[in-house]
């Protein structure tokens, strides 16, 4: 008895935690707006696993445990419960239906209120059609990352004071706009900005609101963004590793100020970045 009690402590089930019997789970089951959790599949690596999740169907990647996926909640969700439909398909064809539901909550976030001059907030034609542009572009992008996950948690780009934090509600001279889509770092021009994880370089461009812009893919469709740089040092097609130098802090396009913007999106949610860097 002794000895099958010792078996079952040193069981690799066992210590890999609390979960010890095969299926799926959500770690978190409860995120707020803006916030990301992790589904897993625990048991052997499937040949294939799914979830149905806000009317899209997307792929789990195998990882030491099964196979796992990164969900987000976008800044602006409703929020409720939703459901996620899941099947894992194993290698000889046996099939594993599961429903979990995933909670998101909204996150009461500060206000600020700008008054700016007219013409950076009344973009005239020929900006408008530039902007437009730009975020087709932008939006294209974000949907096209189906690279298999090259990292599931980030480190800051440089070490600075949150100038302006994420979710922050905006009103320009008196008229509600979108919330603040990422952190804003206070730093001196020039100041060096590192990859906050390993990744491919999707865009290096000139936009008209980000100015000099990276946008760095971590594969599953989770990208980081660093925007109103001064100038950059990578190019469109490069990898690059964690913490990689790829271009230094700037005022360019819409910006009052030497600032770094740091945005997450995951599969076109827009998420907090500061939800990736904590310690696990
Ligand atoms: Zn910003």
């Amino acid at each position: 008895m002794r000895r099958l009690l010792l078996l079952v402590f040193l069981s690799p089930l066992f210590m890999a935690g609390p979960v010890a019997a095969e299926g799926f789970f959500l770690e978190p089951p409860r995120i707020g707006t803006g916030g990301v959790t992790q589904l897993h599949w625990v048991g052997e690596t499937p040949f294939m696993a799914l979830v149905r999740y806000r009317d899209t169907v997307l792929r789990f990647w195998p990882d030491a445990h099964g196979a796992s996926l990164l969900l987000g909640a976008d800044l602006e969700q409703e929020e409720g419960i939703y459901p996620l439909l899941l099947v894992a398909v194993d290698r000889l064809g046996k099939a594993s239906f599961s429903r979990l539901e995933l909670t998101v909550e909204q996150v009461e976030r500060p206000q600020e209120a700008l008054i700016l001059p007219k013409s950076m907030v009344h973009p005239d034609a020929a900006a408008r059609k530039r902007i437009a542009q730009e975020r087709t572009q932008l939006k294209e992008l974000y949907a096209r990352s189906l690279r298999p996950p090259q990292a599931t948690s980030l480190q800051l780009p440089l070490q600075a004071e949150v100038s302006s934090p994420f979710g922050l509600g905006r009103i320009l001279n008196g008229v509600q706009r979108s919330p603040h889509a990422g952190i804003d770092f206070r730093a001196a021009s020039g100041t060096l900005i590192k990859a906050a994880a390993a990744g491919d370089v999707l865009l290096v461009d000139d936009l008209y609101y980000t100015g000099r812009t990276i946008l760095l893919d971590h594969g599953q469709g989770l990208l980081t963004l660093y925007a109103h740089l001064s100038s950059s040092r990578v190019t469109e097609g490069e990898t690059v590793k964690i913490g990689a130098p790829i271009g230094r802090v700037g005022n360019s396009g819409r910006s009052t100020g030497a600032h770094l913007h740091w945005g997450v999106r995951l599969r076109g949610d827009r998420i907090d970045p500061l939800g990736l860097t904590a310690p696990k």
